[in-house]
């Protein structure tokens, strides 16, 4: 079997303090060899150089929706035709891989069967994108966040509406027949939304449960968005695996994530939070819609959140809320400095969550996130030390070579994004 070798490279390896210099080879979709020093290495097979360069885990995005279009307000979602909205979906899969990330945990598909499809292909080899856990749409209830309708005419949401407890059985029933691998519940509503702001919560304990019962029946990992306090709450109390947000978690809140911290992930999704409030003109989030809207709140109790999940020494994942139009698709990685600059982790810190973090939250522990051998190999070459400057990922000119699978997406030799397909095994 030929195989790849990395040589020059300092390594960066998931779960370690520092960087250091190793010879990486590859074989297959797996890393066969890891050489640590500078010592001369028996290579056969393909040899990239990677002087100057970091190697390091693909990154995981933790809350991402690759059926967001980057549309302005959630309910034009609603009004794209299903076949349109496909093609947009793998385009920003395809446009996820080519920014470094290897994985993407779904956190609701604007329509039932988009992110199930697209995981589908990906792994068929039909479509080129990061490994994928697909996702629910975001169930919710009358009146809360997702529901679009209106009483004077049709219209579409990206929400699965579902009021009691039989109602939501119904749908997280269906969601299984759909074959998801993840359940998306809002139990709390959002600034954005008038009848439900975010430190409202909806949802009903009877409902949750009923919700929860269906996804732990058939094996499903359940994401909840959590902006009040209340709905933090509720999560840990119901089993939720990763609670968003949690902005407005209060002390009590803090002290139950604590004591579920070996079972909870937490995703701030902080992009959405940031563009909002300090680039939100582009979009037409003016200086006094963002006020109006309560967002610079949001904003400042979010980062003191962080800060202390932080401290508590809780998981958290990185992923930003991606795909709107105030956050577009490909500026992913910008949260792992937003992890940096606003809630006080080190750059090594902020990469295991972009790594370690996100694979444990994809189930795949044992088998991504870091640069180990046997693992899958999944590995970015990075121009500098990521380990010092975390904002080197998020751009594209910096990221050397992108392989997935042992599969070479971005190519050192031609620069070219699949220019041509190289497999290890091949
Ligand atoms: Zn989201």
């Amino acid at each position: 079997m030929s195989q790849i070798t990395i040589t020059g490279a300092s390594v960066w390896d998931g779960v370690s303090e520092a960087a250091y210099p190793a010879t990486v080879t590859i074989e297959g979709n797996k890393i066969k060899k890891i050489a640590k020093g500078d010592g001369p290495v028996d290579t056969q097979g393909t040899v990239i150089d990677g002087s100057g360069h970091t190697l390091m885990p693909g990154m995981v995005e933790g809350h991402c929706h690759p059926s967001f279009t980057g549309v302005g307000e959630p309910w034009e979602l609603g009004q794209l035709c299903p076949e349109d909205h496909m093609l947009k979906t793998a385009q920003n899969l395809r446009l996820l891989l080519s920014h470094g990330f290897t994985s993407v945990f779904e956190a609701a598909s604007a329509k039932p069967m988009l992110g199930v499809t697209a995981r589908d292909a990906i792994n068929a080899g039909v479509l080129d994108g990061p490994r994928m856990r697909a996702s629910s749409p975001e169930i919710t209830t009358t009146a809360g966040l997702g529901d679009e309708r209106k009483r004077h005419i049709y219209q579409e949401s990206f929400g699965l509406v579902a009021d009691g407890p039989l109602e939501m059985r119904r749908v997280a029933r269906e969601c299984v027949r759909d074959n998801v691998d993840n359940m998306k519940i809002n139990i709390s509503g959002d600034e954005f939304v008038s009848f439900a702001r975010a430190e409202i919560t909806p949802l009903e304990d009877d409902e949750l449960a009923a919700f929860m019962a269906v996804a732990r029946k058939y094996g499903k990992t359940v994401a909840a968005h959590a902006r009040s306090s209340e709905s933090v709450k509720m999560a840990v109390r119901h089993g939720v695996d990763c609670i968003y947000h949690c902005d407005f978690a209060d002390e009590e809140a803090l002290d139950m994530l604590e004591d579920a911290k070996d079972r909870v992930i937490l995703g701030p999704a902080f992009g959405l939070v940031h563009n909002a409030t300090r680039e939100g003109e582009i979009a037409g989030i003016t200086k006094e819609v963002a006020e109006e809207l309560n967002l610079n709140r949001k904003f400042d109790a979010t980062c003191a959140t962080y800060h202390e999940i932080r401290k508590r020494g809780l998981r958290v994942a990185v992923g930003g809320d991606y795909g709107f139009a105030v956050t577009p698709m490909g500026q992913n990685a910008r949260d792992l400095e937003h992890f940096v600059t606003y809630f006080g982790y080190a750059p090594v810190e902020a990469l295991k969550c972009a790594t370690h973090v996100g694979a444990q939250l994809m189930q795949m522990e044992d088998q991504i996130g870091q640069v180990k051998e046997g693992f899958l190999a999944d590995l970015l070459l990075v121009k500098g030390d990521v380990t010092k400057d975390v904002s080197l990922v998020q751009h594209q000119d910096n990221l050397t070579m992108i392989m997935k699978d042992g599969v070479l997406f971005k190519d050192p030799r031609t620069g070219f994004n699949k220019g041509g397909l190289i497999r290890a095994a091949e």
